[in-house]
């Protein structure tokens, strides 16, 4: 119903407000705040993007949204509270760092709370409410959009962290998903605000394997993307801690490169190419790779490109691709 959606939203924006008031000005919040500003939060970012904490305490949230006239059933429908057996409710939330969620339009739909350190679970986020579709929202779209429109361009990242850490660094068009693999939705509501994506995802195995998965999706959506790969296993927030803004945005972002550069530097690592086995394996995996291109002026510049670097010969090369774009999977 249309005033439930209403009223969830309202319970939303006003928690937020006070779970921030906690984290800025009182006693309750400052090893919370102590812990963002180890992280590099300064005061700028925490009020960008609305930061809170969420206090240690089993009926904070109830009371406080209770004593606002919320009905309590409703509350649990947008997430925020959780209904025992006998009936009680308690807060999901309980002593997290807060960050708010919100939708295209910037109201705020739903939580993802960091624990404080070390823990399980790292973060815990709202269910899948009326007002709240993982799928389909993006995080810090509502604030972007408008730099993704002029700039012409959106960088995606895995973690609100990166997000935040990324904003530092002067870059205004950045987003990421929900902790959860990019959707075909997602892709779709980026695709009509853009065309240029750079992903940049953790640089460890499963950030490399959710790249090759989400540029797969945006380009089938219809998108341009490059890959902004973060190295030694860092995530980007780490990189920018260890290195600094400059070399992010220098030898990081400004340095991305196609979604074929990033597979053939991927099929290199931990070969050794000056051994030839390996070096014949390297060869064959990029082939397979290049075969699936559908682009025959890409096609041709990578064939070049290995028929270079190994100096081979271009027809051996082409005879052999022939062979893998007829097992085109
Ligand atoms: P931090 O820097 O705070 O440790 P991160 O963003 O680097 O967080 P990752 O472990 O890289 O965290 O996970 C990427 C994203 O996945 C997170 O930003 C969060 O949205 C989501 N996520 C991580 N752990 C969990 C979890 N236990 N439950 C739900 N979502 C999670
Ligand atoms: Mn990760
Ligand atoms: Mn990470
Ligand atoms: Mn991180």
């Amino acid at each position: 119903e249309a005033s439930d959606a209403k009223k969830m939203i309202e319970a939303h924006e006003l928690l937020k407000k006070f779970y921030h008031h906690l984290l800025i000005n009182t006693k309750e919040g400052q090893h919370a705040l102590d812990y963002l500003q180890e992280r590099g939060m300064t005061r700028e970012v925490i009020e960008q993007f609305e930061i809170g904490y969420s206090p240690h305490s089993w009926d904070f949230a109830v009371k406080f949204l209770k004593s606002r006239g919320f009905p309590l059933d409703l509350m649990e429908k947008a997430g925020l509270v959780i209904r025992k057996e006998n009936g009680e409710y308690f807060d999901r939330f309980r002593n997290r760092v807060m960050f708010p969620i919100h939708n295209h339009h910037g109201e705020a739909v739903a939580f993802s709370g960091r624990i404080l350190g070390e823990g399980q679970p790292k973060y815990l986020n709202s269910p899948e409410t009326s007002i709240f579709h993982k799928g389909k929202i993006l995080y810090n779209f509502h604030q972007a959009r408008l730099h993704i429109r002029k700039l012409q361009q959106a960088v995606l990242f895995e973690g609100f962290a990166d997000v935040i850490s990324a904003f530092k660094a002067g870059v205004s068009n950045a987003i990421a998903t929900m902790g959860t693999a990019l959707t075909d939705e997602q892709a779709r509501i980026l695709r009509r605000n853009v065309e240029s994506i750079v992903i940049c995802y953790d640089g460890d195995t499963a950030g490399v394997e959710a790249t090759l998965r989400a540029a797969e999706l945006l380009e089938k959506a219809g998108c341009y993307v490059r890959i902004a790969a973060v190295p030694d296993g860092l995530d980007p927030d780490e990189y920018i801690r260890t290195y600094g803004l400059e070399r992010f945005r220098h030898n990081v972002l400004e340095a991305s490169g196609t979604l074929m550069a990033f597979k053939m530097a991927y099929l290199r690592k931990g070969k050794n190419l000056q051994n030839e086995s390996e070096q014949i394996r390297y060869i064959e995996e990029a082939l397979k790779e290049i075969a699936q291109l559908s682009n025959p002026v890409e096609l041709d510049y990578y064939l070049r490109q290995l028929a270079d670097e190994f100096s081979l010969s271009l027809s051996a090369l082409q005879q052999q691709l022939e062979r893998y774009k007829k097992t085109r999977t």
